[in-house]
């Protein structure tokens, strides 16, 4: 991996820490989810970020893929489980971090069990390491503590402009899985505890897509959305609320009829909101490592966790 390169993954894991500090702090019951989301992005672009995919404030048992709608009224709750996924790029390079934060006394198991579990793994990732090894050891630590581990949730490699990169990092031990953490890649390590099944599953609320490549011609009368979306985000995650002009041009229900519509033409892909069981709740901790050329590896995203 080339020094620059090297360079802008650690520069967007140190923005990527500041806003994860800040999303500490204004992550509190009673705070709009869209005031919560709109300050985080862009406090992003305030320090030279720009956000990889949409700030995901996940809440309770829905586990990931949730953000703001253009219109969203929705409040954090009282008593809530809220987990923070931030993604920052600085020209592609990546850094994929989240906390949660409980709200109250009663869920800091889960949470400890979630963080203990990242803070064990970023311990194993080194190259040549199996990406399964770790795996287990995430396993271990959350089952240790009571809870399970959401199984079809997992780590994975990162690319530029491309935040699953082909490789995964499993939350359990998985024979199957023969990967091996490689030199000159990043990944982003992130168990997820549960009080609920340990398998999430999609909903119907959509509030996040990105463009499906190549894009076609001739298909759909709502063409030059996707044109219009690529130009600004390429292929990367994005928000219909980062697109207020078509959705003042069009109307809000139009244009979110629109992305649904071209999500089932195949232009878009869409990353329904994932959820464990009605009346359970999931914890997430994420942090991207970059393995260098030599074999060192370095977490871009807290100067704390290795
Ligand atoms: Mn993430
Ligand atoms: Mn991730």
């Amino acid at each position: 991996m080339e020094e620059p390169v090297v360079r802008k993954y650690i520069a967007a894991g140190e923005i990527a820490e500041r806003v994860k500090e800040r999303a500490e702090r204004e992550t509190k019951p009673g705070v709009k989810l869209l005031s919560l989301i709109t300050i985080l992005e862009n406090y992003i672009v305030e320090l030279g970020g720009r956000p990889a995919f949409p700030v995901n404030v996940s809440i309770n048992n829905e586990a990931a893929h949730r953000t703001a709608y253009i219109d969203d009224e929705s409040v954090l709750p009282e008593d809530g489980v809220v987990k923070v996924d931030i993604g920052v790029h600085v020209d592609g390079c990546i850094a994929d971090t989240a906390i949660t934060v409980p709200f109250s006394e009663k869920h800091r198991k889960l949470v400890e069990a979630a963080r203990e579990a990242l803070e064990r793994a970023l311990k194993h990732v080194r190259p040549g390491a199996r990406v399964s090894d770790v795996g287990s050891v995430i396993e271990r630590a959350i089952r240790e503590r009571g809870f399970r581990v959401v199984k079809n949730l997992s780590g994975h490699s990162l690319a530029e402009y491309t935040i699953h990169a082909g490789d995964t990092v499993p939350n359990y031990r998985d024979p199957l899985n023969f990967a091996r953490f490689r030199p000159g890649t990043a990944y982003a390590i992130e168990p997820f505890a549960t009080t609920g099944r340990g398998v999430v599953s999609s909903e119907k609320r959509v509030s996040i897509y990105s463009v499906r490549p190549p894009i076609r011609r001739g298909g759909a009368p709502e063409e030059h959305i996707v044109e219009n979306i690529f130009g600004r985000v390429r292929t990367l995650p994005f928000s219909e609320r980062w697109f207020p002009e078509m959705a003042s041009l069009l109307g809000v229900g139009r244009f979110r009829k629109a992305l649904e519509n071209l999500s089932k033409l195949g232009y878009l892909v869409s990353y329904p909101v994932l959820s464990d069981v009605p009346g359970s709740y999931v914890a997430q901790f994420e942090e991207t490592v970059l393995i260098l050329d030599d074999g060192s590896v370095i977490v871009t995203t807290s100067k704390s966790a290795l």
